[in-house]
C-alpha cells in the first residue's frame, strides 16, 4: 500500500477527525498507486494517522475511511453500513430516510436514501465508486430492499473524473415510488427527480409548521414536489400556493396533491419565485405564512456575495407580504452561508422591510443527516421559523 505523507502541521485536522485531505496538504506519496486506491496516511513526523482513498485529480485528494490499521474490504463496509442503519433505526423512520450520509457516517462520498422499499445510491468519488457492487450487496443484505437504483448523474462526479450515469443496481421496478412522510403521501420520482428524487433533510422542519398553518393562507416558494405545501394542507391550511421554476416539479406536486385529496386546497404554479414575490407585493396580496426553501445560491466561497443578495431579496419580499402576526419559514442549504451570516441577512431584511421579527425556532437538517463536528461541511441546512409582528 502506498504511503501519503502530509506536509508539516497538516496532521492536526486529520487527528481531530476531519475526513478530507487537500492536494496541497500532501508532501509526498511513497510507493505506487492508481487513482481510487486506498493509501496509508502519515504525518510529517512519520506518525500513522489512518487510511483513506486517494484521487489526486480531485482537490480533495484523500478522504479518510479509518483511523485504525484495518483492511478496507467487504467486512469493513459491512460494519460501517450496519452501524449507519442501526443509527437510523434509533433516530429516524427506517421506512423512509437517508440511510447513509457520507462523511457523517464515516463513508465519504456515499449517499443512500430510502423511499419505502427502494434505495437510491450515489457514489460521488472515485474511491467509493470502486466499491459500488460490494456496497449494493451489503445494502441488500442489511436493509433488504425491494430494489436499488443509482443516481450518479451528479455534476460533482466530474471533479473526480467519473462519468454521469443512472440506472438499476438491483432489480427492475417502477421508479415512481410512493412513500409517506409525517402522514403525507408522496410519489418520489427516483429516476428523474432532483438529486435522489426527494429532499429528506427537511422532514422535521415540515412537521414543525403544524402549529401555525391551520386555517392559514400559505405561500410555499421553491416548492419542488410540494412537500411543505402539502404538509400545510394536511395540517389544515385553507389555501396553499406552491411556486417552483421546474415544470416537472410542479407536475409532480399537483399529482401529490391529488394523492392526498388536497387538490382543492393546494395549487402549484411553474414560475420564478423572485418574480412572484415582487408581483404579490406590487398588488398588495398578503399571506399568513410564507415558506422559503431555495436551492443553494452558492456552491463556492467566492460567490457568497451574490448569494447574500439573493437571500436578502427573497426574505425582504416575503416579510413585506406576511400579515401582522403571520409566520415565515426561511431556509438556506448553502454551506458557505453559515448560521451567523444567515441570521444577519434575515435581520437586515427585517430592518429594510420595517417589520419586527421574533424567532420562534432555529433548526438544521433532520437527524438522519447528522452533523460531524470535525467537518463543518456536514452542517449545511439552516431553517429559521419566525413570527412577523
Ligand atoms: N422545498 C423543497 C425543496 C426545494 S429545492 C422540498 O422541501 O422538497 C429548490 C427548488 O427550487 C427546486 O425544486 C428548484 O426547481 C427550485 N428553483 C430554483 N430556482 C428557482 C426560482 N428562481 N424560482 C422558483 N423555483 C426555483
Amino acid at each position: 500500500m502506498a504511503k501519503a505523507v502530509l506536509a508539516k502541521g497538516k496532521e492536526k485536522r486529520v487527528e481531530y477527525g476531519h475526513p478530507w485531505i487537500f492536494r496541497s496538504d500532501i508532501e509526498k506519496v511513497e510507493g505506487s498507486f492508481s487513482p481510487g486506491d486506498v493509501v496509508d496516511v502519515y504525518s510529517s513526523k512519520n506518525k500513522f494517522l489512518g487510511r483513506g482513498y486517494i484521487n489526486t485529480k480531485s482537490q480533495i485528494s484523500i478522504r479518510m475511511l479509518t483511523y485504525e490499521h484495518e483492511e478496507i474490504n467487504y467486512e469493513f463496509f459491512y460494519k460501517r453500513i450496519k452501524s449507519a442503519w442501526e443509527y437510523r433505526k434509533k433516530v429516524a423512520d427506517p421506512m423512509s430516510c437517508r440511510a447513509v450520509f457520507a462523511e457523517s457516517d464515516f463513508l465519504p462520498a456515499l449517499i443512500v436514501d430510502k423511499f419505502s422499499g427502494y434505495l437510491v445510491v450515489q457514489t460521488l468519488a472515485l474511491g467509493i465508486d470502486r466499491y459500488k457492487e460490494q456496497i449494493t450487496d451489503i445494502l441488500s443484505d442489511i436493509i433488504k430492499p425491494d430494489g436499488i437504483y443509482e443516481r450518479n448523474d451528479a455534476a460533482v462526479r466530474e471533479l473526480e473524473g467519473l462519468d454521469q450515469r443512472k440506472g438499476y443496481l438491483k432489480g427492475e421496478f417502477d421508479t415512481k415510488v410512493e412513500m409517506v412522510e409525517n402522514g403525507v403521501k408522496f410519489i418520489v420520482d427516483i429516476e428523474n427527480g432532483q438529486k435522489t428524487g426527494f429532499f429528506l433533510d427537511q422532514k422535521e422542519t415540515r412537521a414543525a409548521i403544524k402549529p401555525f398553518v391551520k386555517g392559514a393562507k400559505v405561500l410555499d416558494c421553491f416548492s419542488h414536489t410540494g412537500s411543505f405545501a402539502l404538509h400545510a394542507g394536511y395540517f389544515g391550511a385553507s389555501d396553499v400556493l406552491g411556486i417552483d421554476i421546474s415544470e416537472h416539479a410542479v407536475e409532480c406536486a399537483a399529482q401529490n396533491a391529488r394523492l392526498n385529496g388536497l387538490e382543492n386546497i393546494c395549487r402549484f404554479e411553474a414560475a420564478n419565485a423572485f418574480d412572484k414575490l415582487r408581483e404579490f407585493y406590487d398588488r398588495g396580496e398578503k399571506f399568513d405564512v410564507v415558506i422559503l426553501d431555495p436551492p443553494a445560491f452558492t456552491k463556492s466561497r467566492s460567490a457568497v456575495e451574490g448569494a447574500v443578495r439573493g437571500y436578502k431579496e427573497i426574505n425582504f419580499r416575503a416579510m413585506k407580504i406576511i400579515k401582522s402576526g403571520g409566520f415565515l419559514v426561511t431556509c438556506s442549504c448553502s454551506h458557505h452561508v453559515g448560521p451567523e451570516l444567515f441570521m444577519d441577512i434575515i435581520y437586515n431584511s427585517a430592518i429594510d422591510a420595517k417589520r419586527k421579527v421574533r424567532q420562534v425556532e432555529y433548526r438544521s437538517q433532520s437527524k438522519d443527516h447528522p452533523i460531524l463536528l470535525a467537518s463543518e461541511e456536514t452542517e449545511y441546512l439552516k431553517c429559521a421559523i419566525l413570527q412577523i409582528v
